[in-house]
């Protein structure tokens, strides 16, 4: 029998372990909405879960939800626009948790604002978060994972605005187009330190970033132009979050992963 990727038997995808036991994971902006999530479901996975955000109570708020379930998570105050803080968070989670082999870099803001009206820090803020953040995150996650030799598993969160742009939403939608090439620059560089770097783009996910506008006229007719006239929640990313960090996907790297419900098969 013919296999490729060094002879793993057929049948091999029914049989990888989607388990986590032993590994540790740090989230990026784990406070709330996705990372909350991703978080949760990590734990669940059997993983050991470094919290960062800035919102210390809401961290706790998720560590003590994770220990309700016999889980391991510890919340650190990181902010991602600080890359000091970013060091000495990895720091601190590796002191407590053991070496980090698995990144999920979520933290993002968004402001929508036309072109004319944005300040210039208004885009610094969105860059230095979303593209600037995560860049220093899986910087120092790829340092220390090429030191500890054992490779791991990078997973960026991009957005459907990293293919596309709508009005309102262009520092965002720039800073989310160049997290995909990111992605796609660390893992060539980093592949041959058997460390993974992929990117999730999801559609619209119903969290604090977009409530209010839904909420709206405006936002209303957006989701009922939608093809499924529906918006996502949190959990519809667990699949593919955990086939990224599994060894389900061993021989996927570099790639960009839609999760959108359809949303971008329409021009809305
Ligand atoms: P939320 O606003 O609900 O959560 C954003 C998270 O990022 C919070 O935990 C926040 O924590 C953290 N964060 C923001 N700035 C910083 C910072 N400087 N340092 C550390 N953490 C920070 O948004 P979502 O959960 O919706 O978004 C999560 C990611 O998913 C973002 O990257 C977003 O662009 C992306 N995304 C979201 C979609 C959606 O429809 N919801 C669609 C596509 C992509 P704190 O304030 O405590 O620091």
């Amino acid at each position: 029998m013919l296999c490729a990727g060094g002879g793993t038997p057929a049948g091999a995808v029914v049989s990888a372990s989607y388990r986590l036991d032993g590994k540790t994971a740090l989230v990026t902006g784990a406070s709330r909405g996705l990372g909350r999530r991703f978080a949760l479901t990590l734990a669940r996975a059997g993983a050991k879960v470094a919290l960062a955000a800035r919102n210390t109570a809401e961290l706790e708020a998720v560590a003590e939800k994770i220990e309700a379930f016999d889980g391991r998570a510890v919340p650190f105050a990181m902010d991602v626009t600080d890359a000091a803080s970013v060091t000495a968070t990895f720091d601190a989670a590796e002191t407590d948790l053991g070496p980090i082999s698995i990144l999920i870099n979520n933290a993002g803001i968004a402001r929508r604002k036309w072109i004319t009206d944005t300040e210039i820090d208004e885009f610094d803020a969105v860059m230095n978060t979303n593209l600037r953040g995560a860049w220093v995150a899986a910087r120092e996650a790829g340092q220390r994972m090429i030191r500890h030799g054992d490779g791991g598993k990078i997973v960026n969160i991009a957005s459907i605005m990293g293919f596309r742009v709508l009005p309102l939403l262009s520092v965002y939608s720039i800073s989310k187009a160049a997290v995909i090439q990111m992605t796609k620059a660390m893992a060539i560089e980093w592949a041959r330190y058997d460390i993974q770097v992929n990117a999730i783009a999801p559609g619209y996910i119903e969290t604090d970033m977009n409530r209010a506008y839904f909420a709206t006229d405006a936002g209303r007719a957006h989701v009922e132009a939608m093809p499924r006239q529906r918006l996502g929640a949190p959990e519809d990313l667990d699949g593919v979050m955990m086939m990224l960090v599994s060894d389900a996907s061993r021989f996927i790297t570099g790639t960009v992963i839609t999760v959108d419900d359809g949303q971008t098969l329409k021009s809305v």
